[in-house]
């Protein structure tokens, strides 16, 4: 329903002194290719929250998310090409220049109420506030089971069996339950949170592994936020520079940038057995870089 090109799915292999030196093969998988819009994990994440919400007979979608939100805009368009409406519930007050992903979400048709960060927090009620028998809700971040479901489809999309380690950026840990719960007992799943001090993390994880054999499959690294969710000092900018410019590979500043950075340096303090197989999924979020302006990034 959601048009995934999967000849576009490609993976790139990462050549670099600082692998060979420690005898570690890395590729990654570009799911930032396979949509120019509702790029990377959300594709996989939204599919059977779409599916449901057509099945239950409702109109329109209903979910949570910031300014850059890569979530919003990804429902919007979603949801459009579903053909049902959507609605943007914004965190903060609304500004008189709406950013970059809010004007293509409203482009998508989604209509977007803004409400204050307390009235944020208290999903439920603002839930109760705005709710409609028509809307179906979608959690912050596609948090949840169906979006699990959805996730857990991506690494079928290639043959991953040759891999030891899968990593991938962690927001609200529904992508790396999908991952989790679709490896073999041979592998394992390595996320980096995005968020500083997010205790709760490992078991919202693990409340969405189906698959109870698979629930301690995963790690959750917390040492690679560079200061908190969303925050991208210097040293994350030139890294991602340095990144696109040996590698070709541009990155995003929330989840992957920080990912491809811990990668490097978890394999420096060899963190990852000699020959390793590692596989970094590049869960997309390009569009969330325009809010740094120009004059930051080089791509
Ligand atoms: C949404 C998003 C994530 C986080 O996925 P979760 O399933 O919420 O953990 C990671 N990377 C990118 C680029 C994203 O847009």
């Amino acid at each position: 329903m959601i048009p995934i090109n999967f000849q576009k799915i490609d993976i790139q292999k990462i050549k670099a002194e600082w692998l060979d030196n420690k005898e570690i093969a890395l590729d990654v998988l570009r799911l930032d290719k396979i949509h120019p819009i509702i790029s990377g994990n959300k594709s996989f994440k939204l599919a059977h929250y779409i599916g449901d919400c057509i099945e239950k007979h409702k109109t329109t979608i209903a979910t949570f998310g910031g300014t850059w939100s890569n979530h919003i805009v990804a429902t919007a368009y979603a949801s459009k090409i579903a053909g049902l409406q959507s609605i943007g519930i914004i965190r903060g007050d609304r500004t008189t220049a709406l950013s970059s992903t809010l004007i293509a979400a409203k482009t998508y048709g989604m209509k977007l109420f803004f409400v204050s960060r307390n009235e944020y927090r208290n999903k439920e009620l603002t839930k109760e506030k705005y709710a409609n028998d028509d809307w179906y809700w979608i959690n912050e971040g596609g948090y949840g089971s169906l979006g699990a479901k959805g996730a857990s489809e991506i690494l079928a999309t290639i043959s991953s069996e040759k891999y030891s380690h899968i990593i991938a950026a962690v927001g609200s840990g529904t992508m790396l339950a999908g991952l989790t719960q679709s490896i073999t007992n041979a592998q394992r799943v390595i996320g980096i949170s995005s968020m500083k001090g997010n205790t709760n993390l490992h078991e919202e994880v693990k409340r969405l592994i189906v698959n109870i054999e698979k629930r301690e499959s995963f790690d959750i690294i917390d040492d690679y936020h560079f200061g908190g969710f969303g925050k991208h000092p210097k040293l994350l900018i030139d890294f991602m520079n340095e990144t696109y410019l040996e590698h070709g590979l541009p990155l995003d500043i929330v989840y992957t940038g920080k990912t491809f950075f811990a990668v490097k340096n978890l394999i420096e303090k060899d963190f990852f057995p000699k020959g390793s197989q590692l596989l970094i999924i590049h869960s997309g979020g390009l569009q969330g870089n325009m809010s740094l302006g120009d004059n930051f990034l080089t791509f």
